[in-house]
């Protein structure tokens, strides 16, 4: 019998060895890593600039807490700063505590500002963690089923309808912020369009809400700028990060500028781990590792190849949906629950995963090939259309969709 708590509905394989966008498994068996831990590996797998790096940290110290200064939490918090466009970031360890900061930036500048009861409005289909307060403002049942009561104050609207958020405005005199995520991740990869963030930041302006862009799988880099929110040109006030920002060394932040800039104080937030130095120097040499090899670029180039790819290699099959993204962050919808193409991929070589049940996905390490991202497309291509093809693959009925 196990002693690890069954919360999570493994797949029998366990990966013991990896290189670039390459993973072994105990049995010596190679895959093409195309989910990169979920949004997490940027460099890949044994990058040797960041294996030194935590090494050589390692040895040196690796926590000392945040009753003294750390110097590496300063470097790493002037870059995340220069990429953001914001001004300061508290460190923590993962996205649903660099969500909770977020909501708690939100709460407390609505309290600033004499409102007793501030309420956020969240997105249908969203994922922001599974924390209390996060999985309240999570947009999915299965979430936050068996755990209420949800935490008050999140008013829920459909993503990229404008006049949802602008008829809560007008009813709504506590809302003082708006949580979106640009991409959503777990949710399907359903994209923002970028007029409609441009008017949510608008709205945002005119009633001197918070804008909080959760990018903790949608930015750092994946979708070939450093966060969405660049592709529509706005600037967000609070930007909370996780996954891809140590390569794989667990640290979250929470980005803050604009009106959200100076609203926690001292004494407001804090966290044993959050920031350590072995941590910051896991996103320091993830982020100037990404600006040396290009990682924006290469994202652009091969997300767009593996999409067009897929595209291609799928147009007129019946059973496929969409082929939707933006770089490096993917998603092949199919009128028909598809998990098994997991095992079937994996019995390929390849690494991928389904979302929502009907939702291929995939997020390569963001230093993948162009070779590489040929090859996600000549794996997974066949294997959607022979799935599709089986007589038992059927589709959901109508109204169940
Ligand atoms: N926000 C988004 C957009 C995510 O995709 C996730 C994780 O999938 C989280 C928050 C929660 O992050 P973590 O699992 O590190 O708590």
């Amino acid at each position: 019998m196990s002693h690890v708590m069954n919360t999570y509905a493994r797949l029998p394989i366990a990966f013991v060895r990896g290189q670039g966008v390459w993973l072994w498994d105990e049995a010596g068996r190679k895959y093409l890593d195309a989910i990169a831990g979920i949004a997490v590996s940027t460099l890949g797998h044994n990058h040797p600039r960041l294996v030194r790096a935590i090494a050589e940290q390692a040895a040196r110290v690796i926590h000392t807490s945040n009753l003294f200064e750390i110097p590496l939490q300063e470097q790493a918090a002037d870059r995340i700063a220069a990429i953001t466009g914001l001004d300061e970031v508290f460190f923590c360890n993962s996205g649903l505590e660099a969500n909770e900061c977020a909501i708690k930036i939100a709460r407390k500048y609505g309290h600033d500002r004499g409102v007793a009861e501030p309420a956020i409005v969240v997105m249908e289909k969203a994922f922001h963690g599974r924390s209390l307060a996060t999985l309240s403002a999570t947009g999915s049942r299965k979430v936050q089923a068996g755990f209420e009561p949800l935490v008050q104050g999140f008013v829920r609207v459909p993503l990229n309808d404008l006049d949802a958020v602008r008829q809560v405005a007008e009813r709504n005199r506590n809302v003082v912020a708006v949580f979106v995520e640009p991409i959503q991740g777990e949710g399907g990869i359903n994209v923002s369009r970028l007029e409609y963030l441009r008017g949510l930041k608008e709205v945002c302006d005119r009633n001197e809400w918070l804008f909080l862009a959760d990018e903790i799988q949608c930015g750092l880099g994946r979708t070939g700028k450093w966060f969405v929110y660049q592709h529509a040109g706005i600037l967000p006030d609070v930007v909370p990060l996780a996954k891809g920002l140590g390569s794989g060394v667990p640290v979250g932040a929470c980005v803050a500028g604009g009106r959200a800039k100076g609203v926690l104080k001292t004494g407001n937030h804090g966290s044993t781990f959050g920031g350590n130095p072995l941590a910051m120097c896991a996103v320091v040499t993830t982020l100037d590792t990404m600006r040396e090899e290009d990682l924006l670029g290469n994202a652009r180039r091969v997300g767009d190849a593996i999409r067009g790819g897929l595209a291609a290699a799928l147009a007129g099959v019946a059973g496929v949906v969409e082929v939707r993204g933006m770089g490096l962050m993917i998603g092949v919808e199919l009128d028909r629950p598809c998990t098994e193409i997991v095992r079937l991929a994996l019995a390929a070589g390849l690494v991928v995963n389904v979302t929502v049940d009907s939702v291929i996905r995939i997020l390569p390490p963001l230093v993948i090939g162009e070779a590489e991202g040929r090859q996600v497309v000549e794996i997974l291509a066949p294997i959607v259309r022979n799935f599709l093809a089986q007589a038992d693959s059927q589709p959901r009925a109508a109204a169940a969709r």
